[in-house]
Order: C-alpha cells, then structure tokens, then sequence
C-alpha cells in the first residue's frame, strides 16, 4: 500500500532540550501504527510536530505528497489529518452536539454534516443518548468516544490518537480499542500514540518504540508483543 505519511530525519528542540533527534518513520493507507515509548520519550512532539502545534527545527513530513512542515496548522485538518488529543480535550461546557459540530467546521453541507452525524451515532449509540448533555459531565471513557467522534466529523483520511486509554478504567479501554479497529476498517488510517504497549500492540499491524527522542526498534505489532527486550521494558 502508498504511504500515506512519510516522516524522515525530525528534529525538534525545546530550548536547548532536543526532544526529536531526527525520528524517521511511516504510515501506509489502512494501517494501524502505534508509536509506544515510555513518559517523556516525544510522542506527543511527535503528534504535535505531524499536527503543526509545534514547528519542526529539521526534517520532513510528506503527508499525500504534500510537505507538511510547510503548510499552516488550521489548513492541516482540510488535508484529510485530524487529533484526538491527549486528556480528550472536549468543550466541557458545550452539549455532546455541540462538540461534534465543532469537529465538522471544515464541512459546510447541511445534508452531509446530518448523514455523517448519523454515522457517528451509530459507531457511538452512547452519544447520541447523551447529545443534549454537558460534556464535561461525561465520563472519561464517553468523552474519549466524544474526542474520537468528534476528529471523525471532519471525514479524515488518517486519525492521530495521543493515548487514548489514559485514565480509563479496563473495560473502557477495550471498547475504545475495540472501536479503533472497527473505524480503521471503515477505512480510516490511524496513527497511535500510548504508554499502553501491550493494548497498542496487539491491534497495531506496525509499530515504533520512542526511547528519548530516537526511535529505536519496529517491527510488526505481534512480533514486538514476543520480544523479550520489549516484554522487559513495556509489557511488564
Ligand atoms: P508523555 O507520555 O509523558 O506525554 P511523551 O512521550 O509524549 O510523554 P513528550 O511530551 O513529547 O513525551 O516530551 C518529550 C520531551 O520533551 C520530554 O523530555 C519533555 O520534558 C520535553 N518537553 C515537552 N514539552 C516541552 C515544552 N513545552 N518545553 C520544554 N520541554 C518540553
């Protein structure tokens, strides 16, 4: 399959700190590809860099072609690519709606924002029970699945996730990966960051391992589940 996203060579600074020292990596159409690291190893930099939050010092991000590096963050979105932030980031103050349609602001079709919401009820049933809700009264599960609903608003082509199993509790975390996997077959290419390398792993086709800003192994999710190095230091 093409690559979708072809990162070579990034770096990032923070001051004098160096929190990429030039990570190459890529994702092709219809994959799932996590990037798993301990706290601190930049992968939310690295989202962050892909996303345009914070500017690459060096290196190149080729995104269907086009050099992201070059292109400002709110046209971002508009190419097809969409976050779904870490600690979910919903408008807690807005209803469940609300927060949805703000997901949709690249879209101006009446008809198409109604059948993709449609869409979205069906994946989430627990949103559309809840949409007249405040969403900072949701749990955290149901604001992950808000989060998530909300980035599939803007009909991206890939999705990048910064720990979404954070502060869940086991069984949510099942059913958010359990949803990962049914929206990746909807033909949405997802890009995965966590410290959850075992839930990661298991559903990845491919995956990277950040350690302090370098990546320093990949291979195919099921191999990294059975290697002993990475059984050590992430799987416990
Ligand atoms: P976590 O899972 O804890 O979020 P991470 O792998 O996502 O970790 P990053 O948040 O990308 O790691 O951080 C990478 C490194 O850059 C860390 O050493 C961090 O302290 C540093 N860092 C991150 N943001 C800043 C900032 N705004 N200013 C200075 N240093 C930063």
């Amino acid at each position: 399959m093409a690559n979708l996203l072809e990162v070579n060579n990034l770096s990032v600074y923070y001051g004098v700190i160096q929190a990429l020292k030039g990570i190459s990596f890529h994702v092709d159409q219809g994959e799932i590809v996590a990037l798993i690291g301990a706290n601190g190893a930049g992968k939310t930099t690295t989202l962050h860099t892909l996303s345009g939050l914070i500017k690459a010092d060096s290196g190149s991000i080729r995104y269907k072609g086009k050099e992201l590096t070059k292109i400002p963050n709110h046209k971002i979105v508009s190419l097809g690519m969409a976050q779904v932030p870490e600690g979910r980031r919903v408008f807690a103050e807005m209803t469940v709606l609300q927060n949805l349609k703000m997901g949709a602001y690249t879209r101006n079709d009446k008809a198409e924002f109604e059948s993709t919401l449609e869409m979205i009820y069906k994946r989430f049933p627990r949103l559309e029970e809840r949409k007249n809700q405040l969403s900072g009264t949701l749990s955290g599960g149901e604001q992950q699945m808000l989060a998530m609903g909300r980035a599939l608003m803007s009909h991206p082509d890939i999705i990048l996730m910064d720990e979404p199993s954070m502060g869940l509790s086991p069984i949510f975390v099942n059913e958010i990966f359990n949803i990962i996997e049914d929206v990746n077959k909807d033909g949405v290419t997802v890009l995965l960051v966590e410290q959850n390398a075992k839930k990661a792993l298991s559903i990845a086709n491919r995956a990277y391992v950040l350690e302090t800003g370098s990546i320093v192994k990949e291979g195919r999710g099921i191999d990294l589940l059975n290697d002993e190095e990475i059984k050590k230091a992430y799987l416990g």
